[in-house]
This record gives structure tokens, C-alpha cells and sequence, in this order.
């Protein structure tokens, strides 16, 4: 996402330069810039032609979730086709890979949901400044449990305590709604649906991590990466993709590895160092020999994304976000009546 790239040209640049030189040059400046930037900046201009949330969405909604539990994206499926290629003829791991290539037809076919499993509903919405996040919410929640009620989602939602399903997937923390303010006048709106078994091989690491020898630079990112490959051994319904976040706080840095999942497979990271290790850790794993399903073979990983955050001295949290072959991301811009006017992925 373009926020995203943004946070890591910065990295990349205040990392070129020793921190207290740095600090040392802007203090020199510091009152007269930051006086200058306050009176300056304009206030945010409230958007009148931006869509406005109303009914008339709830439709727009329900294509989407129906289109993102049926239809693996574009990129996705590039890279699963790649994948069974690669596999070597009458193995397991090619059966595996067939299998999967299948299920992803007979779904977009008949328009069914790729897995039994439609996971935790996660929205990311991108919109100008005035949009009432609070109608919006509610409208989601609408829109969630009519696409429950039409079989697109699994009644998947329980209380954590008493284990009761509603039947509705609405409750506490579910759907899970992200809201981002831009200075655009659309509103973008990207949904994915994670499954349970490949959230449940996520992990966070804090470095240094001695029993792993991982210090806190990249090379210590790496092994502890290659760490939760390793110990997922397929679980998850492999292959998978990694959502990382270096940095952040525990529960930021959860949230950035999963936002890193809303990248295209195809992109490239904005940050030299890191495009690099994207595609060493792809690499890596792909010879470790765990493959589809755990079945051996030649895929374990289909992709791999990278984010970076800001930290306290004190801590250096590396945060892995686990997605199933069933990488169901799909998102949508809103025309002025909230019709779909185009999809983004
Ligand atoms: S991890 Fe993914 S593919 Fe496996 S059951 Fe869950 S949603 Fe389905």
C-alpha cells in the first residue's frame, strides 16, 4: 500500500544517517520548521463529493464478500499455478497442488466459497477526511450478516468465553474493521477473510533471541522468520505467504504483518534491503523440503511481504502473520452512488 512504502523510504533514509547526527542538524532548525509547518498547513478539507455511507452500499458489500470468498485474486493464483509447475510429476506434493488447483476452479465456477473455513473478516478502509466511520460501521455489520444468512461466510463468530455462536459473525472484535483517513476523495475498500489454521502458526519473536543466535539486525529477522517457517512444517494449509512486521509495539506490529498481507504478490519492497530478504526467505523455505500440506516438495512458501515500524530502544519485536493458499484478498473503489466503480486486485 502506498502509506506503507512511504513508512519505508523513511526508514531507509534515517537509517543512512547516524541518528544523533541527525538530530544534531534538525535542532538547528526545529522551532522555526515546526512553527512554520503549524501555521502553514491548511486544515483538512471535509470531501462533498466522496460517496457517503448509506443503504445503497450494503450491496456493494455483499459483492465483495462473495467475490473474495470465491475468487482467488489475480496475483494469487499466478503464483499457485507457478507452484505446480515447479512440483516434480506423480508426487504427493504435485497431487497436493492439483488439489488445490481445483478447488479454486469448481469455487469461481460456481461461485462458492474456496474453503469451509471463511475466517476472520478483516476490512481495511481508505477514505477522505468527514466519512462517518461509525455509519460504516454498522453498515458492515449489516452487510456481514446478510452474506452469512446467503451461505458466503461460515457462521463463524463465538463468544470467547461461553463459546455461543450468534450465527450472525458480528460481535466484540468481529468483523475486524480498519479505518485509514487519506487526503483522496475515494473510499477504498479492501477485505480479507484469514482462516483459523494459518493464524494459529503466526508468531512473534522478540529480538535478540538467543537460542536461535538472532541478533537485532536483519540477519537475526531472517533466522527468526525462517524459525516459524520451520516450526509451522506445513500447518496452515501450506503453501503459505508471510506477512512480516519489523518493529511496533506487540499488538502494532501484528496489525502492520497482516496489512502487509493487502501487498500484490508481484510488487516490489520500496526498501532495497528488504526486497532482498522478501525473496530470500521465499527461496529459503522453498528448499527446506516441507512443501504443500507438509507433504514434501518444492513449495513451502508462495510469497513473502515486509513492513517496517518504529520501536522503543528497548525492544525489537519481529511479528509473523501466517496466510493459507486460500489468500483470499479482494478490495473495491466506491463510485458516487456506492456502486462498485472498480476493483483492486
Ligand atoms: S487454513 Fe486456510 S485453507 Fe486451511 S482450513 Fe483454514 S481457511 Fe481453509
Amino acid at each position: 500500500m502506498a502509506i506503507k512504502k512511504k513508512t519505508n523510504k523513511k526508514v531507509l533514509k534515517s537509517a543512512k544517517k547516524p541518528a544523533l547526527k541527525v538530530a544534531a542538524k534538525k535542532s538547528a532548525l526545529n522551532k522555526k520548521v515546526v512553527a512554520k509547518k503549524i501555521t502553514k498547513k491548511a486544515p483538512a478539507k471535509i470531501s462533498k463529493s466522496a460517496p457517503k455511507p448509506d443503504v445503497s452500499i450494503i450491496s456493494s458489500l455483499i459483492e465483495l464478500i462473495k467475490n473474495t470468498s470465491a475468487v482467488l485474486p489475480d496475483d494469487v493464483q499466478k503464483v499457485i499455478l507457478e507452484a505446480l509447475e515447479r512440483e516434480e510429476k506423480n508426487t504427493t506434493a504435485e497431487y497436493a497442488m492439483n488439489i488445490i488447483k481445483a478447488n479454486i476452479e469448481l469455487a469461481k465456477k460456481k461461485s462458492q466459497p474456496l474453503c469451509q473455513d471463511t475466517g476472520t473478516v478483516l476490512f481495511y478502509i481508505s477514505h477522505p477526511v468527514g466519512f462517518d466511520q461509525i455509519k460504516f460501521t454498522s453498515l458492515i455489520h449489516k452487510a456481514v450478516v446478510k452474506s452469512t444468512e446467503l451461505g458466503y461466510l461460515r457462521q463463524n463468530s463465538v463468544d470467547s468465553l461461553t463459546g455461543e455462536n450468534s450465527g450472525m459473525n458480528v460481535g466484540p472484535g468481529h468483523p475486524s474493521i480498519h479505518y485509514h483517513q487519506h487526503n483522496k476523495k475515494l473510499v477504498e475498500i479492501r477485505l480479507m477473510l484469514k482462516g483459523g489454521g494459518c493464524e494459529n502458526v503466526g508468531a512473534q519473536y522478540s529480538l535478540p533471541h538467543t537460542p536461535l543466535d538472532a541478533g537485532r539486525d536483519l540477519d537475526g529477522v531472517r533466522k527468526v522468520i525462517l524459525d516459524a517457517v520451520f516450526r509451522a512444517q506445513g500447518r496452515g494449509c501450506g503453501p503459505g505467504v508471510l506477512g512480516i512486521c519489523i518493529g511496533a509495539d506487540r499488538g502494532a506490529g501484528y496489525i502492520e504483518s497482516k496489512e502487509q498481507l493487502l501487498r500484490r504478490l508481484d510488487d516490489t519492497n520500496s526498501v532495497p534491503e528488504l526486497a532482498i530478504l522478501e525473496k530470500e526467505i521465499v527461496e529459503t523455505s522453498n528448499k527446506l523440503g516441507i512443501g504443500p500440506m507438509g507433504f514434501g516438495g518444492k513449495t513451502t512458501l508462495l510469497g513473502c511481504k515486509i513492513g517496517v515500524l518504529n520501536r522503543l530502544p528497548a525492544s525489537f519485536f519481529v511479528s509473523i502473520s501466517y496466510m493459507c493458499w486460500a489468500y483470499r484478498r479482494q478490495g473495491i473503489e466506491l463510485g458516487e452512488k456506492n456502486q462498485i466503480k472498480k476493483w483492486l486486485y
